[in-house]
């Protein structure tokens, strides 16, 4: 597999070195009530105290969305389940004495937040950190970006679809507009903490229709209709 790096949809590399992963959990109401439902998982604190759920996934986790993604050394380990992601690539260095967070944004693409669920439960009942679940090696598959700034009019943050089929049948469909804390609050409250550089990428949360991921597994992934994640395999 050759090493990872950022590129734009067309298929150039970025000239920027690979950042940390910022996450927020639990950012759209319908994938909240699918956890509650399907895992009995109450844990959604955050829809009453607006307090956005945050997690950090290293560099080593991104890897190249559009070649095979291997996953078949995790099976012992449980359910891994598909979480189709708004990704933002950071141009600008942010904090928590920023403006004009939107400004910093020179990329849309898509993730997938690769997640061992059965792994994720049972640190979520023992109370312990997520990373085990959710920060290994691989678990941040990224698709090429396409250019953003904010004077510009084709993509509206707050109106970006997103659809993720999993062999030809579709698994999650969403709209930007369902976020529970939308793309600019969101930079605003991750930076009141955690410095973004560029080259970091922030996920935005997922859409309901998470599920298990097998190995053959063929899937395709949109962003406002246009194809960014084309016949990739579990292998
Ligand atoms: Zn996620």
């Amino acid at each position: 597999m050759s090493k990872y790096h950022h590129r734009w949809h067309e298929g150039s590399n970025i000239d920027l070195t690979v950042g940390k992963v910022v996450c927020v959990g639990k950012n759209y109401a319908d994938h909240v009530k699918e956890m509650e439902r399907v895992f009995s998982d109450s844990s959604a604190p955050e829809l009453k105290e607006k307090q956005a759920v945050l997690f950090l996934k290293p560099n080593t986790a991104v890897c190249n969305a559009n070649q095979n993604i291997p996953i078949s050394h995790l099976t012992h380990l449980g359910e891994l389940h598909n979480e189709l992601e708004i990704a933002l690539l950071i141009g600008e260095s942010l904090d928590r004495r920023s403006k004009n967070h939107i400004d910093a944004i020179i990329g849309i693409g898509l993730a997938l937040d690769l997640t061992l669920r059965e792994v994720q439960a049972d640190l979520k009942n023992r109370g312990l950190p997520w990373e085990r679940s959710k920060a290994f090696d691989g678990s941040c598959p990224l698709s090429g970006f396409i250019p953003f700034s904010s004077s510009q009019t084709t993509l509206e943050l707050d109106n970006l679809d997103l659809e993720l089929t999993i062999n030809e049948q579709v698994r999650q469909r969403g709209n930007s507009s369902m976020m529970l804390t939308p793309i600019e609050p969101l930079l605003v409250e991750i930076t009141t903490l955690f410095s973004l550089e560029p080259g970091d990428i922030v996920l935005t949360g997922t859409p309901a229709g998470v599920g298990p991921l097998h190995a053959g597994d063929v899937i395709n992934a949109t962003l406002n209709q246009q194809t960014l994640i084309d016949a990739s395999k579990f292998t």
